[in-house]
């Protein structure tokens, strides 16, 4: 026998019964996001391999063994996009709409792909929502990206489950100098530190602050702070996000190892992490990164933003039970209809039905079928009411409205009074 045809591994098939959730929760951050005025791009998500190396960093694990890379026809190497945040920079730059110091808030949606090891909230093709703003350098709009999210998590109904974690990176001279003061120190526990600290500091020794290895955060506990080596500017930015996030009455907690994971960021970084979801409690992530458009071949530029994962979010609205009631029933009413004759008034009439209330979700029955099989199907699909066209009503003008969830006894309704009928007990307002 042939081995069957399955998906990929750690990529998933979003299923028709799970379809609907996606799209409120895409819904409601689009909804939202237009309230604050970002704007929505769209790139590709294949791009150059030598956007991300140049963008994210060689020595990050996403370029070192997260990426799918490959060669395309030409001889191209193509990488399919780990993240978003490069494709918006080089789109920005390639159509010049951050030259001059044009303000940009934009937003995007969609798949990112990395080869990890696939686990409950950890996959190799996953969907991110991410905002960037560029050319706007104060903590006002850190504050407002972290605002903005707070707001979300209320909309969704998930603030109590998520906390804030945030720090300063400081500007990359301060790191520099903080990262050779770290470099100092753990050099000196060399030989205590685990396999994978001991090839960071070589690399990317911020990163050894992120370890999950109990011996090396023994280590750390007495290590330089970055904290102290801040600067004053970055210091000053940092106050003024807090400031902001305490007007506002948003808590957080400070992070001395948040470090994140690419090489970009300079000042603020976060990140809302949850315990609701075992080991991958982080479900949106960001900072700023002033170097990054500079980096990629732009005039300085100052940017900021974050990305969050959407099927992190997903599994939590079901952990905590906050799939809205609205959003599983996808019919309010389901025509049946009897004989030839029937069918034809029925498809007219639902037509009519459209035309006068578009968002009635009607479902025609398809395959005919005797009383009994379209009434199970009727009351299959979830609708509040079957509607039911056979000789009797044809003959009558009318239509049989039978409730299919609550009490209520059937009633006959004129066929011009229906739509007027329906929108007062099947129209969702
Ligand atoms: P992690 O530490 O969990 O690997 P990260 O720092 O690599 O996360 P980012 O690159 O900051 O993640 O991406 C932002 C968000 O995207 C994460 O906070 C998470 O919610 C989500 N995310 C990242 N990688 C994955 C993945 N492989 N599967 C599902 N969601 C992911
Ligand atoms: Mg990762």
């Amino acid at each position: 026998m042939s081995k069957s045809l399955q998906a990929i591994r750690g990529m998933n098939d979003i299923l028709p019964d799970q379809s609907p959730l996606w799209r409120y929760f895409e819904g409601t951050v689009a909804g939202l996001l237009d309230t604050y005025g970002y704007r929505q791009i769209r790139t590709p998500i294949v791009e150059f391999t030598e956007l991300f190396k140049r963008s994210i960093g060689e020595v990050t694990d996403i370029v070192e063994k997260e990426m799918y890379t490959f060669e395309d026809r030409n001889g191209d190497s193509l990488t399919l996009r780990p993240e978003g945040t490069a494709a918006c920079v080089r789109a920005v730059l390639e159509h010049g709409i951050s030259g001059g110091g044009q303000v940009q808030k934009l937003w995007y949606v969609g798949p990112m792909f990395r080869h990890e090891r696939p686990q409950k909230g950890r996959y190799r093709q996953f969907h991110q929502i991410g905002l960037e703003v560029f050319n706007l350098e104060g903590p006002d709009i850190d504050a407002e990206l972290i605002v903005l999210t707070w707001r979300l998590w209320g909309l969704l109904g998930i603030r109590d489950a998520v906390k804030l974690e945030l720090n300063s990176l400081g500007t990359s001279e301060a790191r520099a100098r903080y990262r050779d003061a770290l470099v100092e120190f753990l050099t000196q526990h060399i030989a205590v530190l685990d396999e994978d600290s001991q090839r960071r500091l070589k690399t990317n020794p911020l990163r050894v602050l992120d370890t999950k290895h109990p011996e090396t955060q023994a280590i750390l506990v007495d290590a330089p702070k970055l904290a102290d080596y801040l600067d004053e500017e970055s210091r000053v930015h940092f106050e003024g996000l807090k400031a902001r996030l305490d007007a506002v009455g948003i808590p957080y907690v400070i992070n001395p190892k948040l470090v994140r994971g690419l090489d970009y960021y300079s000042k603020t970084v976060f990140e809302w992490v949850t315990d609701k979801l075992g080991a991958q409690g982080t479900v949106c992530a960001g900072g700023r990164y002033d170097g990054l458009v500079e980096q990629m071949g732009g005039k300085p530029t100052p940017g900021v933003g974050f990305a969050m994962g959407i099927e992190r979010l997903i599994l939590m609205l079901e952990t905590l039970g906050k799939v809205p009631e609205s959003i599983a029933r996808q019919v309010d009413v389901y025509l049946c209809a009897f004989g030839e004759a029937a069918e034809l008034a029925g498809l007219a009439l639902a037509e009519r039905l459209r035309d006068e209330l578009p968002t009635l979700r009607l479902q025609i029955n398809a395959g005919a079928g005797s009383f009994k099989s379209q009434f199970k199907k009727a009351d299959k699909s979830g609708a509040l009411f079957a509607l039911i066209l056979g000789d009797d009503e044809m003959a009558a003008r009318q239509v049989g409205v039978k409730p299919l969830r609550g009490q209520g006894e059937q009633q006959n309704i004129a066929w011009d009074a229906l739509a007027e009928h329906l929108a007062t007990c099947a129209v969702q307002a």
